[in-house]
């Protein structure tokens, strides 16, 4: 299997997993735009939102709903992007549907575009996130 999403899902490479239900797992982006980044996808392989069924992208919402609910707290925001890239020319590039939620920062310089990730960092982020169960 080539898709990258999928060997994250069937734990062929390694990811910070955040999150997961029989459906989805969520994990931090490897180079993320923001602290916190984080990619949510489908356990089952769809290529974007065009592909999948209503009833998958429902599971992400559910998710997307908990995992901000659980960033307010862990990561001291109130502000986050939900983007979906769905196809090439709207830059999506790897072909398993996903959503990124972005956390925001007052005054943060955060372009919406990933930058060269840094392991200690997302360590650092994924055990503040680990550390708390709700
Ligand atoms: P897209 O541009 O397709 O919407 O976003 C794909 C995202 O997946 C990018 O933000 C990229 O950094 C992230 N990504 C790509 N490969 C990996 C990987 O192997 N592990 C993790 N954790 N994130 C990845
Ligand atoms: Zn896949």
């Amino acid at each position: 299997m080539e898709c990258i999403f999928c060997k994250i899902v069937n734990n062929e490479i390694p990811c910070y997993k955040v999150y997961e239900t029989d459906k989805v797992i969520a994990f931090l982006d490897i180079n993320p735009v923001s602290i916190g980044h984080t990619v949510i996808i489908t356990k089952k392989h769809y290529k974007n939102i065009i592909d999948a069924p209503i009833e998958e992208i429902n599971e992400i919402m559910k998710a997307i709903k908990q995992i901000i609910h659980k960033y307010t707290k862990i990561l001291n925001t109130n502000n986050f992007n939900i983007i979906n890239n769905s196809g090439k020319i709207a830059g999506q590039e790897v072909e398993h549907i996903h959503f990124h939620i972005i956390p925001r920062y007052e005054n943060d310089t955060t372009e919406v575009k990933t930058k060269k990730g840094n392991t200690e960092e997302l360590e650092k982020t994924y055990k503040k996130i680990k550390s708390i169960n709700n």
